[in-house]
């Protein structure tokens, strides 16, 4: 067998740049690597029990609880848990959950280290990729119901392991190809990650004047770990720490690296994953089910439907992979119930993205500063984006609760201030970009940046608190 990347353990190549305590649990994560590893095999055989068994038990009985019944304990698991705390996680740590707990990180990674070890085409180096796979998955996931049925969490979340798998199978040799350019999550946690107070950085300075000879790190993500800049790529596992005296684990302001990143370094594919994918498509997907307007729209389809006779959209024989079909439990869709979440996802997010994107275009016209791109001013909206993003998930943990019988009297008042925060911390950054100087052009230009943001906020009180 092949010697696993945690020969990386080799500590004692280089010296700590620091000694303070993070830069101290960063070595400490470094050294052990192998630890990491059993952790990761612990949370695969979770993962795949938690996705699998569920699949041949009966529907829950109406007095079923999360606590006795393992279908619903591992619906609470992965939506009501996992989703909503990863993401609220990576704001606050980096992608700790990518690179010390993922599943399928670990499995691509593991597979790609047995595998044929293929040069990574270009078309899967396309930068889209994560705004696509982001879109597809989270439309795919509301058609199917993948938050109710483990028989859609199977396909949805299992297939995504078994493409990692394949991926890795085929491409790279001991690195995370699918999760550098495929994984749906990746775009959205590298945008979280650029809020995060912790990460791995780089002294390039010192790196340039350590340079003894030493193996490479084997970075998974395929990362240029001396010239890292960003959180956005690193998965936090810590192989790196201490590289050269000059990779260390610390804390930075959460505002850093969004004011630090020069305009040429902003990607568009990351600014469109944020304006039309996790602004957009994503808000979309958490309210079309209490829209009136989505049964309005599809209320008034159906009479037209029915008045000419055309009854084909009114059947409700789509298999269960394609549209949500468990007669058992009362669900069924019909074919019309499918286009109209796919109308309001798809253009509802996409007119909400829209609305976004022609906010921050034109707070950049406004200012017409060399420095500032309507890319980079997209930025300022990370954190309310991922707030957002929180809170949406965050409605189906707090709708398990409730049917568990717990009082959430406390939720509006804690919904409320973190709104705020996030939507504070968005404004200071849009502050921060537009008003580097005083004069009428700036002010204007922050007013029209700031529409965007009002925006986000109104939608999301009326989601929560229907005002
Ligand atoms: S990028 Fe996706 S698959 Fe890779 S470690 Fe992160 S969440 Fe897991
Ligand atoms: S730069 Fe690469 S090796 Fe270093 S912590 Fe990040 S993912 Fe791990």
């Amino acid at each position: 067998m092949r010697s696993i990347p945690v020969a990386l353990v080799r500590d004692e190549v280089q010296a700590p740049m620091q000694t303070g305590v993070l830069a101290r649990v960063g070595m400490a994560m470094r050294r052990h690597q192998r630890f990491i590893l059993g952790l990761q095999w612990l949370v695969v055989v979770f993962y795949f029990s938690l996705l699998i068994y569920p699949v041949f038990m009966p529907l829950p009985a109406e007095d079923a609880h999360i606590v006795d019944n393992l279908r619903l304990f591992a619906q609470f698991m992965f939506w009501g848990v996992w989703w909503p705390f990863v993401m609220l996680g990576t704001m606050l740590l980096g992608r700790v959950w990518c690179g010390v707990f993922c599943p399928e990180g670990m499995l691509t990674e593991l597979a790609s280290r047995h595998g044929l070890g293929r040069a990574i085409p270009r078309w899967l180096r396309w930068s889209g990729w994560p705004f696509v796979t982001f879109v597809c998955t989270t439309v795919y996931g509301q058609l199917v119901s993948v938050y109710e049925y483990p028989q859609a969490a199977l396909l949805v979340l299992g297939g995504s392991t078994l493409a990692a798998v394949a991926v890795g199978l085929v491409y790279g040799r001991g690195t995370r190809v699918w999760c550098r350019y495929l994984c749906p999550a990746n775009g959205v946690f590298g945008l979280l990650a650029k809020i995060a107070p912790l990460h791995f950085r780089v002294n390039e300075a010192v790196w340039k004047q350590n340079q003894q000879r030493a193996p490479a790190v084997n970075c998974a993500p395929l990362i240029d770990i001396r010239h890292m800049k960003s959180a956005s790529a690193c998965h936090a596992c810590g192989r790196c720490s201490g590289e050269h005296g000059a990779v260390e684990l610390g804390l930075c302001s959460p505002a850093r690296e969004i004011l630090a990143t020069n305009r040429r370094e902003v990607r568009t594919d990351e600014a469109v994953t944020l304006i039309f994918g996790v602004i957009g498509i994503a808000t979309a997907a958490f309210i079309w089910s209490s829209s009136s307007r989505f049964v309005q729209m599809k209320t008034a389809l159906a009479d037209w439907l029915m008045e000419r006779d055309w009854l084909a959209l009114l059947q409700d024989n789509a298999p269960w992979w394609l549209l949500t079909n468990y007669p058992a439990a009362h669900d069924v869709f019909t074919w019309l119930d499918g286009l109209c979440i796919l109308a309001f996802i798809l253009c509802g997010g996409g007119a909400l993205g829209l609305a976004v994107w022609a906010g921050v275009w034109l707070a950049a016209r406004v200012l017409h500063d060399p420095a500032l791109s309507w890319q980079k001013l997209s930025l300022a909206l990370v954190p309310m984006a991922g707030v957002g993003v929180f809170l949406g998930l965050s409605m189906l943990t707090l709708g398990h609760l409730k049917a568990e019988g717990i009082t959430l009297a406390w939720v509006p008042a804690l919904r409320g201030v973190l709104l705020t925060l996030a939507a504070g911390f968005s404004a200071y950054l849009m502050l921060r970009m537009c008003l580097v100087r005083w004069t009428r052009r700036a002010v204007a230009g922050l007013l029209v940046a700031l529409a965007p943001l009002g925006l986000i906020v109104r939608v999301w009180l009326w989601v929560l608190f229907a005002l």
